[in-house]
């Protein structure tokens, strides 16, 4: 399988990572939205390709409720105490451009509800 992002956790593509355990790996945009704009993602199989798959591997859905606490744990480490945004895209609609679940941590500036 090539996918960017298990790439990135396998280390064969540099990422500036903010935090990383086990089973996830947060680490900087690539081309940030907001001063603070990060990647959230889940480690090891089976590699889920977006929200939509959490249908086909319903198991998984703890490690996305640990994926949210680290980020509530880690919030005000990154500076996000006046508030922040986690988005997904899911498929064509939401234009999502890469096949591996991420969350999309924003902030550090007041954010519109823009859904262009
Ligand atoms: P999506 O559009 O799928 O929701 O978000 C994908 C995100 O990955 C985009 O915000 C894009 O800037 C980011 N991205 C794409 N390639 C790379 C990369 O090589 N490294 C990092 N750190 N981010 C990337
Ligand atoms: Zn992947």
């Amino acid at each position: 399988m090539d996918c960017l992002f298990c790439g990135i956790i396998e280390g064969k593509i540099p990422s500036d990572k903010l935090y990383e355990d086990d089973g996830i790996l947060i680490f900087k945009d690539i081309a940030p939205e907001a001063p603070f704009h990060a990647l959230a993602i889940l480690k090891g199989a089976p590699h889920l390709e977006s929200v939509a798959s959490l249908a086909q591997f319903p198991e998984r859905a703890g490690d996305v409720g640990r994926l949210f606490a680290v980020m509530a744990e880690k919030q005000a480490e990154w500076g996000l105490d006046g508030g922040f945004r986690v988005v997904a895209n899911c498929g064509r609609d939401a234009r999502q451009s890469v096949s591996h679940l991420h969350f999309h941590i924003l902030g550090k500036r007041e954010l519109s509800l823009s859904l262009s």
